[in-house]
């Protein structure tokens, strides 16, 4: 017997039949004897209808009712997915995320999980009962909901996950585990059997989102053991564990992708101690979040050019932020690039094998991929490229680094 959080994402509760299903499955564990805890997301494309509809109403973002409204897809799901267990015998019931209460910050749209109350699931799950949670929603200090950003439900999972001492988490999704990229743009994509929290850290926060990165790095710092896997089928899913756990390293586990960056160039940046400070403290301080920078050598000893990435959604945010420093940083002018992607080659094994980073420069060469900016981590080397070469590329380098199954298509 085991204690086992379920988590179930759009695309395996888009319809009725889907829910039917996925209580089918709910019920085959419970009948095995093991305590089920079951989190839910809105049903396929539900989110973005209501997300939708808050920017229809109006052009105002009313942070706390963006949420409540937003936070009513998961609600559905929670509601439908209980009657269809009960219609199968099962001792059900579902929760809003403040009945729990799944305590959170007060940061409307992107709120952390501070802490959650487990006392009734847990008398519930002695019971034999299975307790149905909404994912991505909570409660704020204020008494009011919040949401923990998209792909949130994820997070939701690995915290109960966590708080409820379970033997694992599940998340099941519309692919059957993780692969070395996104089976969707590349055929030869393989599924990965195990892959370390460090890999699908940098993997998600590169773009996979097959994973969002906040419930992976949950689940890594309270050990948390977290399965990916399809509810389409029963084939054996992927495995996140240590390090100490995989036999043998791959020099490049995975190729991430994220298509939607966007490039800001300042010209002519005064070069002295403080400028750099007070650019990215004012981005920060407007909740923008910046990935890539580089800055250029001074020509002149007086004035430097600054380059960096947000993600493209905060690109207008970003420019009316430096539109009102302008004047008092006396940068001459920015230009600003949403047409730009970038591509992640990822694995620990790298730590130790030099030639990784060459090999992804000279295979982007080969294709005539020009490198706008690069970064690197101890496990990852990113490169910005024009977003129109973002498949071209993700394919050549999983031909380079050997990751293509001899098998065409997902498995
Ligand atoms: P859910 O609605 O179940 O949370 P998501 O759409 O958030 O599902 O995540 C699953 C999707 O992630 C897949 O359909 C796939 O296209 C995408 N994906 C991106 N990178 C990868 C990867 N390396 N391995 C598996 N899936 C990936
Ligand atoms: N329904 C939310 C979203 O679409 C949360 C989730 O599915 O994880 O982002
Ligand atoms: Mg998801």
């Amino acid at each position: 017997m085991a204690r086992i959080v379920q988590k179930f994402g759009g695309t395996s509760v888009a319809d009725i039949d889907r829910i039917r299903s996925v209580a089918k499955r709910i019920k085959c564990y419970a009948d095995a004897g093991n305590e089920v805890v079951v989190v839910v997301s809105a049903m396929a494309g539900v989110t973005n209808q209501l997300i939708g509809w808050t920017s229809e109403i109006s052009k105002l973002h009313v942070a706390p009712e963006y949420d409540v409204v937003v936070a009513s897809g998961e609600q559905v799901t929670s509601g439908l997915l209980s009657i269809a267990l009960h219609d199968l015998g099962v001792d059900a019931r579902s929760w809003l995320g403040w009945q729990i209460p799944f305590r959170t910050d007060g940061v409307h749209g992107t709120a952390r999980i501070s802490q959650i109350e487990t006392t009734e699931i847990e008398q519930r799950l002695k019971q034999g009962h299975v307790a149905v949670i909404p994912g991505f929603q909570g409660v704020g200090p204020n008494n009011r909901v919040t949401t923990l950003g998209r792909g949130g439900s994820d997070t939701s999972a690995v915290a109960l996950a966590a708080a409820l001492c379970a033997d694992r988490c599940d998340i099941y999704t519309d692919v059957d585990g993780v692969y070395t990229t996104d089976p969707r743009i590349v055929a030869k994509a393989r599924k990965i059997e195990r892959i370390t929290y460090e890999e699908m850290l940098e993997m998600a926060s590169q773009g996979a989102k097959v994973l969002q990165t906040r419930a992976v790095a949950l689940a890594m710092r309270h050990g948390v053991r977290l399965q990916v896997l399809s509810s389409f089928s029963d084939a054996p899913g992927t495995l996140v564990v240590k390090e100490d756990e995989i036999v043998e390293q791959q020099i490049v586990s995975g190729i991430a992708y994220s298509p939607d960056e966007a490039k800001i160039t300042l010209r002519r940046v005064k070069d002295r101690p403080g400028v750099a400070g007070a650019i990215f403290g004012s981005l920060a301080d407007a909740a923008i979040n910046v990935d890539m920078i580089v800055q250029n050598v001074t020509e002149d000893g007086e004035t430097t050019d600054l380059t960096f990435t947000v993600s493209r959604v905060d690109l207008d945010r970003t420019t009316s932020v430096l539109d009102d420093l302008r004047g008092d940083l006396g940068f001459s002018d920015f230009l600003a690039d949403p047409t730009v992607a970038k591509v992640s080659v990822v694995g620990v094994g790298m730590r130790s094998q030099p030639g990784v980073a060459k090999t992804m420069f000279q295979t982007l060469a080969d294709r005539g991929i020009n490198i706008q900016v690069i970064s690197t981590s101890e496990i990852k080397v990113s490169v910005l490229i024009a977003s129109d070469y973002t498949e071209l590329a993700v394919r050549a380098l999983h031909t380079a680094y050997g990751l293509d199954s001899q098998t065409a298509g997902m498995t």
